[in-house]
């Protein structure tokens, strides 16, 4: 027994696939959420299984079974990342479809085994059912209303994996033409040039997968240390990040900050307060979808950044949240009791996001002072090296 260059890529195959295997768990553990990636490893268990397959073909006895289970295991494979791809994509699976196709496919595969690895009609046929599904999941996926570069590329690499497959027939062809050669030499011929470009293509969308995976964790724990988890509005950074990246003028800042919070706390409970919380914060999400940026800078002080709008159009928006909170919480606490809020407005000038936070700060201290449940607006120039939070500043 001579192992030929098909067999050494499709033994490497194995080794490699293995490390996959690894990737792909180590992935699920960090997020077990991205249930698509069990489909996938599941997957890539049927695609190393077909490559040891095709390796005992020609080192075991009863190598027609190990022919038949090679052939049967890249079926799988497919359908089992085809599975992976509809779940990844929000697809939904065509159940039926799928196992109808699996099954006749078994059925071709093993009823079309015994003319021969290197029969044009075998392996058209086997060919063509292989890539029936994931072909039917990239055309679901090119007819999406909207596709994202991410999944576009997840397309074009299980593409290119088609492509490795369907060429098999005339790779077959071309070592068939080599009349010269004993039978053996041709299938070795055809198992070079019909195993390598699969293992590659096949090796190229695992990376690929292994990529998206990585980058949707990163996304996520990025979203997650920009998102107050109370309120699902920004959190401090997540705030200032997204606010200094907020490049168009005009725009105005608003800090918003409830009354006698302690005494709800204290007379409701801290469950009590924060669901309180969480009903301004919706409030105001409300109030101020995007492009507005909403965010919770601590405790029970808000921000929203007003985008493309002057002083009196943010101060009017103030004064419909507040009202708001008052009217939407009016049954919120169970002594009745209304839950209120004051507000500072200031615009955003030269010095940018933090010095309209200080002085809509400074406005938002001055309608506490003056009794609460009221919207202040800082001077027009947001304060410059003030001394006190006094000054400048008018009721709305
Ligand atoms: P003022 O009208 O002047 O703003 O008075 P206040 O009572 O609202 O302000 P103060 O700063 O004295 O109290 C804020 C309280 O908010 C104190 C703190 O225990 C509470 N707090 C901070 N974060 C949270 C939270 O996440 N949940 C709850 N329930 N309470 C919080
Ligand atoms: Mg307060
Ligand atoms: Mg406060």
């Amino acid at each position: 027994m001579i192992l030929g260059i098909g067999d050494i890529v499709a033994a490497a195959g194995v080794l490699l696939g293995l490390n996959y295997v690894a990737l792909f768990i180590a992935a699920y553990l960090f997020d077990r959420s991205a249930r698509h990636l069990l489909w996938y490893l599941a997957g890539a268990g049927a695609f190393i299984g077909s490559s040891a397959a095709y390796v005992m073909t020609e080192i075991a006895p009863f190598h027609g079974v190990f022919f038949i289970l090679d052939d049967v295991l890249v079926c799988t494979g497919f359908l089992l990342v085809s599975m992976g791809i509809c779940a990844h994509a929000r697809l939904r699976v065509p159940g039926r479809m799928f196992a109808v196709t699996a099954i006749i496919g078994a059925f071709v595969i093993t009823v079309l085994a015994p003319l021969g690895e290197l029969s044009l009609s075998r392996l058209t046929a086997v060919s063509l059912f292989q890539v029936a599904l994931p072909v039917m999941v990239v055309v679901r996926l090119y007819r999406l209303p909207v596709i994202s570069g991410r999944t576009r590329f997840l397309a074009t690499m299980l593409c290119a994996v088609i492509l490795s497959v369907l060429i098999r027939p005339l790779i077959a062809a071309w070592a068939v033409s080599h009349g010269d050669l004993s039978l053996h030499d041709q299938a070795e011929l055809y198992g070079t040039y019909a195993a390598t470009p699969f293992a590659a293509t096949l090796f190229a969308f695992a990376a690929t997968i292994f990529f998206l995976a990585m980058s949707d964790l990163a996304a996520t724990y990025r979203h997650a240390s920009l998102t107050d988890s109370l309120t699902g509005l920004l959190n401090r950074r997540g705030f200032l990040d997204e606010g200094n990246r907020f490049a168009a003028r005009p725009a105005a800042l608003i800090m918003l900050d409830i009354d006698n919070f302690k005494a709800i706390n204290d007379t409701h409970g801290h469950d009590q307060g924060d669901r309180v919380i969480a009903g301004v914060a919706s409030v105001i999400a409300e109030a101020a979808p995007r492009p507005h940026l909403c965010g919770r800078l601590g405790g029970e002080e808000f921000a929203i950044l007003v985008a493309r709008a002057e002083l009196p159009v943010a101060t009017a928006l103030a004064q419909a949240i507040r009202v708001a909170i008052e009217m939407d919480l009016q049954d919120s606490l169970p002594d009745g009791r209304l839950v209120t809020a004051s507000l500072g407005v200031a615009g955003i000038g030269d010095e940018g996001i933090a010095g309209a936070l200080i002085a809509a700060d400074h406005a938002l201290y001055d309608a506490k002072e003056a009794g609460r449940n009221r919207v202040c607006v800082a001077a027009a120039e947001p304060a410059h090296g003030r001394a006190s939070r006094a000054g400048g500043r008018r009721s709305a």
